[in-house]
């Protein structure tokens, strides 16, 4: 591939994922964005962010993919959907960006943690990192929707330590209205998981109005008991960071009404994944 990167405004290392980030592929061509997607030897991201302490076990690094074909209500990330927002970033500068934090994320017991967006859609790009990572030694996790995790391989995942699954409601109706797409394909990468024993960190957003329902609940925790993977589930609360950029964008914002979740709220759907026996946080 010959088309020069040009350096973007902004740093690749953001202070925060809600940072809005537009445009920071600035004009690349098609086939170049093809090319690349293809390949995997260029990713677009949003931005790198450190020391998380909430996307994966220990502290992690964790690489914001640009693009998502889902529109979920609540998505805090809508400057993400699309891929020309992410920046271009060559395979190889990466790996070096990792490489800078090889030690300490070992030391802190963390990771590599590739989300998004949905970073499936860059799936070459994803594995290659993953592998990369895998090589120095560094625990990796993906944070997916799973609804293009038809082209990963079994030697795919095998570069992956961790899945966080974005499961957002539970029924097919509900879960198109919620996110635009049915939810058999999230069910069925779940079942390949376990039949892999690869484990899984269920993400849960718990919004008050909209996946709030115990039967919502009820429903993830018995499918998620039934698989045998599942380490554990993570009730995420709804908050209003991201509504800002719909706003910016001039998107059709459905949730400005909405609280966050009461802390009784949060402890009772918590209570309805303990008591289907999984580890709720
Ligand atoms: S899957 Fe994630 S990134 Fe995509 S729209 Fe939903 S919340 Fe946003």
């Amino acid at each position: 591939m010959t088309t020069k990167l040009r350096a973007p405004a902004k740093p690749l290392e953001a202070a925060s994922p809600f940072e809005m980030r537009l445009n920071q592929s600035g004009g690349l061509s098609e086939s170049f964005v093809r090319r690349s997607v293809e390949t995997g030897d260029v990713g677009f991201l949003h931005s790198f962010t450190t020391g998380s302490a909430v996307d994966g076990p220990g502290v992690r690094l964790v690489a914001w993919t640009a693009g998502c074909q889902w529109r979920c209500r609540y998505c805090h990330n809508p400057d993400a959907w699309f891929m020309a927002n992410g920046r271009a970033v060559a395979l190889a500068r990466a790996v070096d960006e990792l490489r800078k934090y090889r030690r300490g994320l070992k030391v802190m017991s963390g990771g590599l943690t590739i989300s998004g967006g949905e970073p499936l859609l860059q799936d070459r790009f994803v594995v290659k990192l993953a592998a990369a990572a895998k090589a120095m030694g560094i625990h990796t996790a993906i944070e997916t929707n799973g609804y293009r995790s038809e082209r990963l391989t079994n030697a795919d995942l095998a570069q992956i330590d961790l899945v966080l699954l974005g499961i957002k409601t539970w029924g097919e109706e509900r879960h198109r209205r919620l996110t635009g797409k049915g939810i058999g394909r999230t069910l069925d990468f779940a079942r390949r998981l376990a039949a892999l024993r690869l484990p899984i960190w269920v993400r849960f957003v718990l919004v008050p109005g909209l996946t709030d329902e115990p039967e919502i609940a009820s429903g993830i925790a018995t499918f998620a008991k039934g698989l045998g993977n599942v380490e554990r589930v993570e009730v995420l609360p709804f908050h209003q960071m991201g509504r800002y950029k719909w706003e910016r964008l001039g998107l059709n914002y459905s949730l400005h009404d909405t609280p966050p979740p009461s802390p009784e709220l949060v402890e009772s759907t918590c209570r309805i994944f303990r008591d289907a026996g999984l580890k709720a946080v």
